[in-house]
C-alpha cells in the first residue's frame, strides 16, 4: 500500500480491501487499470482508473481521503 488511507467517513473503519481490474476502454491506446477501495466495515467505496495499478491505487485513495476530510 503506497497511500495511507484516512478511517472511513461513514464507520469509522480502518480496514479496506483493494480490487483491481482492466478498463474496458483504450484510452491513448493504453488500457488503464481501475482501482475500487472499499471499507470492509460499511462497504462504502471508491473508484479511480490509472494508466497503471499503482497510479489507479493512488488516485483512488486520493479521492478516499478527500471524501474522509468533508
Ligand atoms: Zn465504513
Amino acid at each position: 500500500m503506497s497511500v495511507e488511507l484516512k478511517p472511513c467517513p461513514f464507520c469509522g473503519g480502518i480496514s479496506f480491501s483493494y480490487r483491481f481490474k482492466k478498463d474496458n476502454r483504450m484510452v491513448f491506446g493504453v488500457r488503464h487499470e481501475i482501482c475500487t477501495i472499499e471499507c470492509l466495515g460499511c462497504t462504502a467505496s471508491v473508484r479511480q482508473a490509472g494508466s497503471t495499478r499503482e497510479k489507479a491505487e493512488e488516485n483512488a485513495a486520493d479521492i478516499w481521503n478527500r471524501r474522509a476530510e468533508t
